[in-house]
């Protein structure tokens, strides 16, 4: 069979189930672990508290093209999309290790660059670079490892399994923004400047929500996972992981403002289905995403609830509680 067949999820499920039944659960390293495979990051229990590790890989002609992505922007978001999965437990991070793959013709200057880039995004958030691996390929990877840990002496952290049914759905930011700037990149879409930038920023130099991630955890919210793959894919993660349906408010979802400008009928699409935003999305009782809503400085918007019912089905409703099917599903490696 190919990987192909199996899918991305597949494969992680196949990989998972193996590696679940050859370890020793007795093993002291067992014990410790607080959340294996299957979340944004693992975490287990250390002498100081909670900790975390995340990896992230961005490959060449997989994740970026170097005719459209410039260095910098190439180093800052190979960081990132790890800090936004410590970001998605609610963590703090603190280390980072990166192993790198270059042609050998590529430029000395180019390799600094990518590293000015995850350097200036490192020192934002007091995450310190320790180490990493260098090696020739035929084409540029970056592997991105972060550690980190949970903020608080009380050690909770944010899961993709908590979610209850009555919880309302939210999402911090704008969508779309990522997946439009990626097209205007690739297409070499002429829109107005302001446009522009705000997009391929999105696409190239996401802000993980680090602080946010953590402000969550404070006020008492339980369920989180970082959109990656596209608010539909990732509420599905959310909702098998606790196993849980979910209804989801077309008109509510909050496509970007350049992204209903330029790309209007396809804004939702977009929305829901481009990835690569990097904004939280997050399950909690009213009461709690009100505070959460009065203490973050960024836009939080209510896109749904979590359902009782068959765990892992998402509906996603019109104004008028017909169901609206918004194009393609999300972003999956292996998917043809
Ligand atoms: P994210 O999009 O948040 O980075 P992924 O979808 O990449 O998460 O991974 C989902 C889960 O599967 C994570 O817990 C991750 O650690 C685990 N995982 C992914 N690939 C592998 C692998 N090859 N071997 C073991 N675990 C994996
Ligand atoms: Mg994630």
């Amino acid at each position: 069979m190919k990987v192909s067949a199996l899918g991305e999820f597949g494969l992680i499920d196949l990989l998972a189930e193996m590696i679940s039944g050859s370890q020793d659960k007795s093993a002291a390293s067992y014990r410790k672990l607080v959340i294996g495979i299957g979340d944004d990051a693992a975490a287990w229990k250390g002498d100081t508290g909670t900790q975390l590790v995340t990896t992230d890989s961005l490959f060449q002609g997989v994740h970026f093209r170097l005719e459209t992505t410039p260095w910098y922007e190439l180093g800052w978001k190979s960081l990132a999309v790890n800090l936004s999965d410590i970001a998605a437990m609610g963590g703090v991070p603190e280390y980072a290790v990166v192993s790198l793959a270059v042609p050998p013709e590529t430029e000395v200057d180019d390799v600094k660059a990518l590293y000015q880039g995850m350097l200036d995004l490192a020192q934002r958030f007091g995450v310190a670079l320790i180490g990493g691996d260098t090696c020739r390929a035929p084409l540029v990877s970056i592997t991105v490892t972060v550690l980190g840990g949970a903020k608080d002496k009380d050690e909770k952290v944010l899961t993709r399994s908590a979610a209850r049914p009555g919880e309302k759905i939210a999402v911090t930011g704008a969508l779309g923004g990522a997946a439009a700037g990626m097209e205007i990149l690739d297409k070499k879409l002429e829109i107005d400047a302001g446009s522009s930038s705000q997009l391929r920023k999105a696409f190239l130099q996401p802000e993980p929500r680090v602080a946010e991630g953590q402000k969550l955890v404070e006020l008492g919210v339980k369920a989180a996972i970082d959109i990656s793959d596209g608010l539909m894919s990732d509420l599905k993660h959310i909702c098998d992981s606790s196993r849980v349906g979910a209804r989801v408010e077309a008109d509510r979802i909050p496509a970007a403002s350049a992204v209903r400008a330029h790309f209007a009928e396809r804004a939702l699409e977009l929305a829901t289905a481009g990835g690569e935003d990097y904004e939280l999305l997050f399950t909690a009782s009213d009461e709690v995403i009100d505070k959460v809503k009065a203490e973050l400085s960024c836009q939080v918007m209510v896109v749904g609830e979590i359902l009782a019912g068959e765990p892992g089905s998402i509906v996603m409703v019109d104004a008028r509680g017909e169901p609206v099917r918004p194009g393609k599903g999300g972003w999956e490696h292996f998917n043809a």
